[in-house]
Formats: C-alpha cells, sequence, structure tokens
C-alpha cells in the first residue's frame, strides 16, 4: 500500500477522531487505582459525567464497548422471563434485543421501516394493551446510528405515563450522548446507556450505565444472573472515586479532557453545532439528488446523515472509492440496509471545513464511483453554512 498523505477523515459515526488534547492526557503515566492519587480522577469522572448526562443520580462506569453497558442495563433490573417492549428504529435496537432473548427475556417488538425515531403513540397504545402490567421495561435508542434517526424520548416518557404503566425507560444514546441534547433526570429515564467513543471524543474501551432511584432499587430484586455488571458492587467504592476492580485509568484522563473540552464549548454550543453540521450535510444530499434515509421531519440526526443510494448502485463500492482515492472512510449500511446506505458521520471534534472537506469527498466520490447525481450539493451545504454563520455572528 501506498502511504497516504495528510490525515484520515475518519468520517464513519463513531468512533470519532480524538482530538489531540485528548490523545495527551491519555498518555500519561498509568497509575495505582487503589492508591491516594487515583481517588481524584475517579471523583473527577464521575461528578463530571453527571454533568453530561445532566443528572444527579448514579452513573455507573465500565471498562467496555457500548454492549456492555446495554447488557448491564437489563441484567440490573430484570428477571427471567420478564416482557420488554423495545422498538424497531434499526440496527441497534435489533441488536439490543436479540441481547435480552439471549439471556432469557421475552423481547417484544414494534416493528418499523428503519426510516424515523420510535413513536410515542403505537408506545402508549401497547403499554395501554398491558393492564397485567407484566411488561417491566421500555427500551429504546435515542440516536439510532444505522439510519441517522433520532427518537423523541420526553415524548416516550410521557406515553408511558399517559399508559399509567410502571414500565421502567432505559434508553441507548451511545451516539447521541456529547452530541445531541439529553436530560436523564429531566425526561424522567430509568437507566441511560452510553459509550465512550462517539460523542465523548475519545477511543472505543468505555461505557457508561446512568440509573435512577427507580432502576437502582429494581436492581435489589432483579433475578437475572450478574457479576461484572452489578451497580451493587460499584455503588461502595465509587463514594469515594474507586471502582470494584481495575478501571479503565487512561481512559478516564481522557473523559476528564473531554468533559472539560465540552464544557469549554458549553453544551448547549455544541448541540446546535451539531444540529447545524447535520442540517448542511442534508442540503448537500438533496443538492446531489439522492434521498436522506430519515424520512421523518424533525426526526434527523445531527450526529450523522444515511443516504440511499440510487437504485442498482452499490454503496460499498461507493465507499471503497472514497477510501483508496480521497483517504476517507464513510459507515456502511448495516444488515437490513446493507449495501443500499451510507453514513456520512458528522460527530464529535468536527468543524465547518472539516463538513465541507468531507462532503467534497463524497460529491468527488460519486463522479468516481459513476454513481447517478447532480452537481452542487457542496455548494448547498456551503451556502447554508454561510447564511447560519452570518445569523449566529448578527445575534
Ligand atoms: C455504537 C453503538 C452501539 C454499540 O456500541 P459498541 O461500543 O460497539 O459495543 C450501540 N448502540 C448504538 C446506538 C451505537 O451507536
Amino acid at each position: 500500500m501506498m502511504r497516504q498523505t495528510g490525515h484520515h477523515f475518519l468520517q464513519i459515526p463513531g468512533p470519532s477522531s480524538v482530538p489531540g488534547r485528548i490523545l495527551r492526557a491519555i498518555s500519561a503515566q498509568t497509575i495505582d487505582h487503589r492508591g491516594p492519587d487515583f481517588a481524584k480522577v475517579g471523583m473527577q469522572a464521575l461528578t463530571g459525567l453527571k454533568t453530561i448526562f445532566k443528572t444527579e443520580q448514579n452513573v455507573f462506569i465500565y471498562p467496555s464497548s457500548g454492549t456492555g453497558a446495554w447488557e448491564a442495563a437489563l441484567v440490573n433490573t430484570l428477571s427471567p422471563g420478564d416482557r420488554v417492549l423495545m422498538f424497531e428504529t434499526g440496527h441497534f435496537a435489533t441488536l439490543w434485543k436479540k441481547i435480552a432473548e439471549q439471556l432469557k427475556l421475552k423481547a417484544e417488538f414494534i416493528e418499523s421501516d428503519w426510516r424515523g425515531g420510535a413513536d410515542p403513540d403505537q408506545i402508549e397504545a401497547y403499554l395501554a394493551e398491558d393492564t397485567a402490567h407484566e411488561i417491566k421495561a421500555v427500551c429504546v435508542v435515542h440516536n439510532e446510528t444505522s439510519t441517522g434517526s433520532v427518537s423523541p424520548i420526553a415524548a416516550i416518557r410521557k406515553a408511558i405515563d399517559n399508559a399509567g404503566h410502571p414500565a421502567l425507560l432505559m434508553v441507548d444514546t451511545i451516539s447521541g450522548l456529547a452530541s445531541l441534547d439529553y436530560n436523564h433526570d429531566e425526561w424522567g429515564v430509568d437507566v441511560t446507556v452510553s459509550g465512550s467513543q462517539k460523542g465523548l471524543m475519545l477511543p472505543p474501551g468505555l461505557s457508561f450505565n446512568a440509573v435512577s432511584e427507580k432502576a437502582m432499587a429494581a436492581n435489589k430484586t432483579a433475578g437475572l444472573q450478574r457479576s461484572y455488571w452489578d451497580w451493587a458492587d460499584m455503588v461502595g467504592p465509587n463514594k469515594t472515586g474507586y471502582f470494584p476492580y481495575t478501571p479503565s485509568t487512561n481512559l478516564l484522563y481522557g473523559l476528564n479532557e473531554a468533559i472539560e473540552m465540552l464544557h469549554e464549548e458549553g453544551l448547549e454550543n455544541v448541540f446546535s453545532r451539531h444540529q447545524r453540521h447535520g442540517r448542511a450535510a442534508r442540503a448537500a444530499v438533496r443538492g446531489w439528488g439522492l434521498e436522506v434515509l430519515c424520512s421523518k421531519q424533525g426526526q434527523e440526526s445531527g450526529v450523522l446523515t444515511a443516504v440511499l443510494m440510487p437504485e442498482g448502485h452499490s454503496a460499498d463500492q461507493f465507499r471503497a472509492t472514497t477510501l483508496k482515492h480521497f483517504n476517507m472512510s464513510l459507515g456502511n449500511g448495516l444488515s437490513k440496509v446493507a449495501d443500499q446506505v451510507f453514513r456520512i458521520g458528522h460527530l464529535g471534534d468536527f468543524n465547518d471545513l472539516m463538513l465541507v472537506a468531507t462532503l467534497a469527498g463524497v460529491e468527488m466520490g460519486l463522479k468516481q464511483a459513476g454513481v447517478p447525481h447532480r452537481d452542487g450539493g457542496v455548494s448547498a451545504a456551503m451556502e447554508l453554512l454561510g447564511v447560519d454563520r452570518t445569523s449566529v455572528a448578527a445575534e
């Protein structure tokens, strides 16, 4: 392979590229995780994360990928044979359901076409049927990374309450946290699941559970087998900044740096930047005459944009072209939409010029791969970014 010059454009919707400040923080020497200096690192991470989840309740940190925190949410709160309601927003919702089934839960899907977020009305209607309250949890994916659709979590909370149903609300915001507005306490979420390698700008390897008092109470009677994931073992050591087993010390250095960076920018600014980049990316897609996979207005993601390929053209061949010619990785279509969709990540440590370069890579790639499209997608995005910039400056 010939050496590629310049930096690689990692435009998949996670892992996102890690800023230098975080890489340098991670490179500090590993210390004794039971020694006196560690407490400060651990406390800073545990209290800092609460400001990101917007919670005053418990947040637990695992040295695992996001999948581990999915499992943790279920095994800490549920018992074998419990019914669990899930919503088929896309590939990640489907994977979470598979885990629930492997854990011997009765997972039930509200099916969907992968073109929007979870529907609160359908959830309310489903729960209203369950007069015996056999359903113990409602699990939804906030930002469905396989489709670029966002579920309205506050409205789903309301739907559960409207149905007068006591089920726990569990939310996967692995790819939404620190990119999209999220409020664990205000939205009444019982377990929020997240991970390090997306909006938090860290490498893969940390995952999180933010946990309500109601979910902590469920932990006491939950009958599913657990050991490594048990919240009960975390609570004691966490009080003073320690963990029951060896934490990922260096990733915690990085996490503390990431939280500081997010607050330097201001969370509201982080969220509006992602929204703005989402709007610009969609303007580009429309400019090319292509179709955004998310078809529900107002539910399009600011984290990524999934694009439908024209009939008879391979998304994977197109992605191979952008990698070969422009040193850029785009996200692939997953399971049901494999080879029909490519995904543009615009999350994390990202700015206008990086977005324009990314979209230029897509536009040049479409040409190079012989995919029918119109010119002018990049111009449309630039125009939108420029107008936006003017209105931001005028405020
Ligand atoms: C990335 C992602 C996951 C999986 O996380 P891993 O770290 O790969 O285990 C789950 N859900 C969503 C929505 C994701 O974006």
